[in-house]
């Protein structure tokens, strides 16, 4: 077997997360598509098969607990990339979301658009677009949103949770140590009309490293300033 889908089992079975082959063929193709686009453009940092298992597959299936428990939700990606958490997120519960992913940079769109029809996913789109313009169509539509790596919570939450309806989740998968962050985004969070509910710390379970998953629920409608135009947020955040 290859290692990357070696390294894969290893990391998700240490999750207790159990991938069947189709799974881990449709991780696999996703990865070889990533690799290969990444020698056009700049995709990922990651592309050796044990650090991209790692850092980028099994550390987007730590989301899976928070959504463990619904039967169907409706899913954004806000700044997906190269498609994570969003896309392994898919792949491992293909019947349970219905996925958006959106991204500011049509070059990753397009890759995210190659993806979804070579690995034939359904109920998956991928939108060219800013997180700050999705509320346009998409004002509290969302049960879930998740996001990795666009920002600090307290711009992300600006990004997230306008597009989720009240009882939704917004999860963000952050690194260690963001005690502090997540202190600077308490007026963010409560502005927007959300509470954070879970913070809960993790470890990749081959590299060791820390990882911080923070869910926050949106108790409130978004007063309807928020999201403020394009650039404001990341600019000047709440
Ligand atoms: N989430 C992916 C991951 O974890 O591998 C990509 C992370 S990458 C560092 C940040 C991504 O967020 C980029 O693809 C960038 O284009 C996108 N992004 C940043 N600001 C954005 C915004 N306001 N709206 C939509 N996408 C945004």
């Amino acid at each position: 077997m290859n290692k990357f889908k070696e390294e894969l089992i290893k990391g998700s079975l240490k999750l207790g997360i159990f991938l069947t082959e189709d799974m881990l063929e449709l991780f696999y193709s996703h990865y070889q598509i990533m690799v290969e686009e990444n020698n056009k453009y700049n995709l990922t940092a990651i592309t050796s098969k044990l650090e991209a298992a790692e850092k980028h597959f099994v550390d987007s299936l730590l989301l899976l607990k928070e959504i463990e428990k619904y039967s169907y939700i409706f899913m954004v990606d806000i700044g997906s990339g190269a498609g994570f958490p969003g896309l392994p997120l898919k792949i491992c519960r293909p019947e349970n979301i219905n996925l958006v992913l959106v991204d500011a940079v049509n070059k990753k769109v397009n890759f995210l658009k190659k993806v979804i029809a070579a690995l034939k996913l359904e109920k998956t789109t991928a939108i060219h677009a800013r997180a700050e313009e999705m509320a346009v169509d998409y004002r509290e539509k969302f049960d879930v949103a998740v996001t990795r790596a666009v920002g600090e919570l307290r711009l992300i939450a600006e990004y997230c949770l306008p597009l989720i309806k009240i009882g939704g989740i917004f999860i963000a998968a952050k690194g260690p140590n963001v005690k502090e962050e997540i202190n600077n985004a308490a007026n963010s969070i409560k502005t927007l009309g959300g509470k954070i509910i879970k913070v809960r710390e993790e470890k990749l379970p081959i590299s060791n490293e820390g990882r911080t998953i923070v869910t926050i629920e949106k108790i409130k409608g978004t007063p309807a300033k928020y999201p403020r135009r394009p650039g404001i947020p990341k600019k000047d955040p709440l």
